[in-house]
């Protein structure tokens, strides 16, 4: 039997414009010239306003995990070898929440409430994923001398 391979990922119009970023290593977001609202995922009109008014912007890459979730079957063959692993939800900093698998982190210390801070790991040549890791000890260890 032969290996599993990645599902591929084939992204298409706004879609592409995020993923070439996460090529260069930039999480992007839009803000509507019309009513200011963040917005993500990127698309053509504000879901606030309907404005087609969106400026891209790129985001510090720090955040807070909202929720999260650990996936101990793989949903897909290719990923068995990872489970478990953790899936976040975290609010940016910028105002939006995104999704994406926590890394360099057990998943019995993950916490709803950390900081974290993006990875753009290179897969493959031309695709870069976005993960997100627990917020550097030195950031955290400052925080608590606050
Ligand atoms: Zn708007």
């Amino acid at each position: 039997m032969n290996a599993p391979t990645r599902p591929p990922i084939t992204p298409r119009g706004e879609e592409k414009v995020f993923f070439d970023h996460l090529r260069e290593h930039e999480l992007v977001f839009q803000r509507c010239a019309g009513c200011s609202h963040a917005v993500f995922p990127l698309r053509t009109v504000c879901p606030h306003c309907s404005s087609e008014s969106l400026d891209l912007e790129r985001a510090a890459g720090t955040g807070t995990v909202y929720s999260f979730t650990t996936q101990h079957r793989a949903s897909h063959p290719f990923f068995a070898a990872d489970a478990p692993y953790t899936l976040v939800l975290v609010d940016l900093d910028g105002g939006v929440r995104v999704f994406a698998n926590l890394v360099d982190c057990p998943p019995d210390d993950a916490r709803i409430g950390m900081s974290v801070e993006a990875v753009f790991d290179d897969v493959e040549p031309e695709l870069t994923l976005l993960r997100f890791r627990p917020a550097s000890a030195a950031e955290s260890t400052a925080e608590e001398q606050s």
